[in-house]
């Protein structure tokens, strides 16, 4: 019989938009032994997304046998698109030695806190919500519509920020970075 090796996870979320994907990139960059578990999403490919990189894109009925095969640790449904994270991606991690990186909303958080309880949870503010619609403006990806859409959507992630472990104010990235780090160097010693 093989044993499974126990994934270490820290589970990353903020509202979309607030920086969380650049800090777990240039964690899994500045650390070997912390990787990003690449979750699986039936939403579109957005201009200079790779597949298998940033997320694994699927079309629905792919989506929902997984769900059916028990192959998520966890899956929501958000902006009306799945996006889910496979045993897959967390186990491939753990098998090399790494740490697991989950970059996934608040619904993410609350089942991978019930499945794993010694997860750390993190949840990365943007230094104020003036700054959040900024930052979607900038990315220039979303239409008028779906910035708005996605501000609202940003206001219930941060209602729910008091359920995670840390709160991190994303108002310097090397700053809020560096506390991530800490937070990984504790989760090993600790
Ligand atoms: P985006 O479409 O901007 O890449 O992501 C939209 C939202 O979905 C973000 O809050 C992101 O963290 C979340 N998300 C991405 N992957 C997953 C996942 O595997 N599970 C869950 N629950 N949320 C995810």
């Amino acid at each position: 019989m093989t044993t499974r090796p126990t994934p270490r996870i820290l589970v990353l979320s903020a509202p979309s938009g607030g920086g969380k994907t650049s800090l777990a990139r240039a964690l899994a960059e500045r650390r070997e032994d912390v990787g990003i578990a690449v979750s699986h999403t039936t939403r579109n490919r957005r201009p200079g997304e790779t597949d298998g990189v940033h997320y694994f894109f699927v079309d629905h009925p792919v989506f929902e046998r997984m769900i059916r095969d028990n192959r998520f640790i966890e899956y929501a449904e958000v902006f009306e698109n799945y996006y889910g994270t496979s045993v897959d991606a967390v186990e491939s991690l753990a098998l090399s030695g790494r740490q697991a990186i989950l970059d996934i909303d608040w619904q993410g958080a609350r089942s991978v806190r019930g499945k794993f309880p010694d997860a750390v949870t993190v949840f990365v503010m943007p230094p104020s919500t003036w700054s959040l619609e900024q930052r979607l403006r900038q990315r220039g990806q979303d239409s008028e519509k779906v910035i708005s859409q996605r501000m609202q959507e940003a206001e219930r992630e941060m209602s729910h920020r008091d359920e995670f472990d840390e709160i991190l104010v994303n108002d310097d990235f090397n700053r809020t970075l560096n506390q991530l780090e800490d937070i990984v160097n504790r989760m090993k010693n600790g």
